[in-house]
């Protein structure tokens, strides 16, 4: 019988995933086990007592070995375990103590203070606890791993390491990786680990509430949290990248080598399945995928398996065939706006020439229109305009209303900003305009529900989170709402992948989102500079999409901004609904191309895709059904 694998890795929470399948099924037999520090890890397999390490990339770069093509630990935002502490601003210290067992978030820490212009800081490496008691007033402290989750809370200043990567370089910042001694790897150890890391994922509540047990604490939480969303574990192209810069930067200032080798599988042997399979096929059957592999997703998989899965998942959703749309009249009663939003060719600033509010006579017009045209529900937007006060849209729900019109009306950012000019509360203005006879509150001003990328693009809009509590309210006050994502507005994958995870989770609070619609940034030669995305991008996106808001009924396909022909592809990345009937649009079509199309039009469409075209109410609710 052939020698086990010797394994040599850390037992700290972070490198748990990767090891926990390894432990069971088959691999059991053919790999052995051993932890120590991740220093000593490295000794180790550089000095031939193990044949493969979970080491510190820059244990893997100094020492000239080889990284495995499979699995890592690495983040896309703030890491929680990698942390500059101390009792004054980092801006007064002159020395950080740096614990010894860390190599590459000591080079981190020392990349970010010469991209800070802190040339001139002393280091000193010390043991881990020394580290903590050597903060001073003016020295800081660098703390890894299980020890800085456990001590951080001690010190009045954290910066965390992760996330100052990120903010600075957009890349997520990989910690560890797989190494070995050879350039040539056993698929079949490549396999081994990957379907480890695949159990790991899946164990993520076991590990946190193991790793909870063992410290005598009583609850997982924090723990499950930063396994999920502190951390990602899959080895994907934009964490590559992460590699790649890191090495770069600190090749530059003499850290380390410029760049690690990786292993290539034997020929001729059985290559490893990549973990994007299994990810797929874990969303496909709407179980729940983390925000990390999100972004893996919308990175690395490939258009037409993304396309396979989000369309399995809406057949489960929507076994039926039918595709629904409504018709509906946006009515945008002003354009005069404060918000000044980079992207808006819509508003105009209060006093300039354009500005308009419209008329009731206008108003009525346009839903009488509706009326005439079999409409059943008015979609009402406008800017943020500081002279209509809480009566005047008391008084224009009424109106509306009057009509015998369904009423889905104000933006969070609507809602948000009349609730500041009236110095009252969120909730008193939406449960005022409810009872004025207001049904919904549309999506609209998400965009992306990052603040990084909300104060690039709408300085002045609200932040993710009061975007959020507005729907939080509206909902707990039995208003259905809908959900939008405007992408390519300078976000990375990531940070769309993590907009996807709020409003999931805020539908497990609430169940009270209707539907989700994505579309891109559309540049019609303003301020702001996003990427014009095509085609695939927006299918990319939309599958992705369905697969993450695993908890969302109805994804509607954006053909106003995509064009019919992609909307009814959408149909087939995970859309189910294609719609309204567009009647008037002023926001998006003022910065780019909107399409329109008539009811005929969009059956037309419909069926041509494969599916039944059927009309639906502002619930969704087939419009047969709902009269019944
Ligand atoms: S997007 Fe809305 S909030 Fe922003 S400037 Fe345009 S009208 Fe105002």
């Amino acid at each position: 019988m052939n020698q086990p694998v010797r394994i040599a890795a850390s037992s700290y929470l972070n490198s748990r995933p990767l090891l926990y399948g390894l432990g069971r099924g088959g691999a059991r037999e053919r790999i052995h086990i051993e932890h120590a520090p991740p220093s000593e890890c490295a000794r180790r397999l550089a000095e031939g007592e193990a044949d493969i390490g979970l080491l510190p990339v820059a244990a893997i770069a100094q020492l000239g070995l080889y990284a495995l093509p499979v699995g890592c630990v690495s983040a896309r935002g703030p890491v929680e375990s990698i942390l500059l502490v101390g009792n004054t601003p980092l801006d007064q210290w002159k020395t950080i103590c740096l614990d010894r067992s860390s190599r590459s978030s000591a080079t981190l820490a020392r990349v970010l203070m010469e991209a800070r212009g802190r040339k001139e800081m002393r280091y000193e490496v010390r043991d881990p606890g020394a580290c903590v008691q050597s903060v001073g007033d003016e020295t800081g402290a660098l703390l890894i791993g299980d020890l800085a989750l456990e001590v951080a809370e001690r010190f009045a200043y954290r910066y965390d390491l992760g996330e100052m990567w990120n903010s600075w370089t957009g890349l997520p910042l990989v910690t560890a990786l797989w190494a070995t001694r050879e350039p040539i790897v056993d698929p079949l150890v490549l396999a081994d680990l990957q379907e480890a890391l695949e159990a790991g994922k899946a164990a993520f509540p076991q590990l946190a509430l193991a790793h909870a047990v063992e410290r005598g604490e009583a609850d997982p939480a924090p723990y499950l949290r930063y396994l999920k969303d502190s951390l990602a574990f899959d080895l994907g192209r934009r964490e590559r990248e992460g590699l790649t810069e890191y090495l770069r930067k600190a090749n530059a200032i003499g850290l380390l080598p410029p760049e690690i080798q990786f292993a290539a599988p034997a020929p001729n042997r059985p290559q490893p399945r990549t973990g994007l399979d299994a990810v797929l096929s874990r969303a496909a059957q709407g179980k729940r995928i983390s925000a990390a592999e999100a972004a893996r997703l919308l990175e690395d998989a490939p258009i037409a398996e993304l396309g396979a899965a989000a369309d399995e998942r809406r057949r489960q959703l929507h076994p039926d065939g039918r595709v629904t749309y409504i018709v509906e009249r946006n009515i945008n009663y002003t354009n005069v706006c404060t918000t000044a939003c980079r992207f808006c060719a819509f508003f105009r600033a209060p006093g300039r020439n354009g500005g308009y509010v419209l008329s009731w006579d206008e108003i009525g017009e346009k839903c009488q229109r509706l009326k005439d045209a079999g409409g059943v529900q008015v979609l009402l937007q406008g800017g943020i305009n500081p002279e209509l006060r809480l009566p005047y849209y008391e008084e224009l729900v009424r109106f509306i209303k009057g009509f015998g019109l369904r009423l889905n009306g104000f933006s969070p950012e609507e809602i948000h900003c009349l609730a500041e000019l009236e110095k009252t509360s969120v909730e008193r203005v939406l449960v005022a305009l409810k009872e004025a006879g207001l049904d919904s509150v549309p999506g609209g001003g998400a965009e992306v529900l990052v603040d990084r990328v909300r104060s690039r693009i709408a300085r002045k809009k609200a932040t993710s989170a009061q975007w959020l509590e507005v729907m939080r309210i509206a909902q707990r006050n039995g208003m259905r709402c809908s959900a939008t994502l405007m992408y390519g507005v300078g976000e990375t994958y990531y940070e769309r992948a993590l907009h996807l995870a709020k409003l999931r989770e805020l539908q497990d609070e609430t169940g009270g989102f209707t539907a989700f619609i994505c579309w891109p940034y559309q540049d019609g030669g303003l301020k702001l500079r996003g990427d014009q995305e095509g085609a695939g991008e927006y299918l990319r996106t939309l599958a992705v999409s369905r697969l993450v808001l695993d908890n969302f009924a109805n994804l509607q396909a954006s053909w106003p901004t995509m064009g019919p022909a992609v909307g009814q592809a959408a149909l087939h990345h995970g859309a189910n609904d294609f719609g309204q009937v567009m009647m008037e649009e002023n926001v998006v079509s003022a910065a780019g191309s909107v399409f329109a199309m008539d009811s005929a039009g969009i059956e037309r469409h419909i069926r041509d895709a494969g599916f039944t075209p059927m009309r639906r109410d502002g619930l969704y609710r087939l419009l047969d059904e709902a009269a019944a």
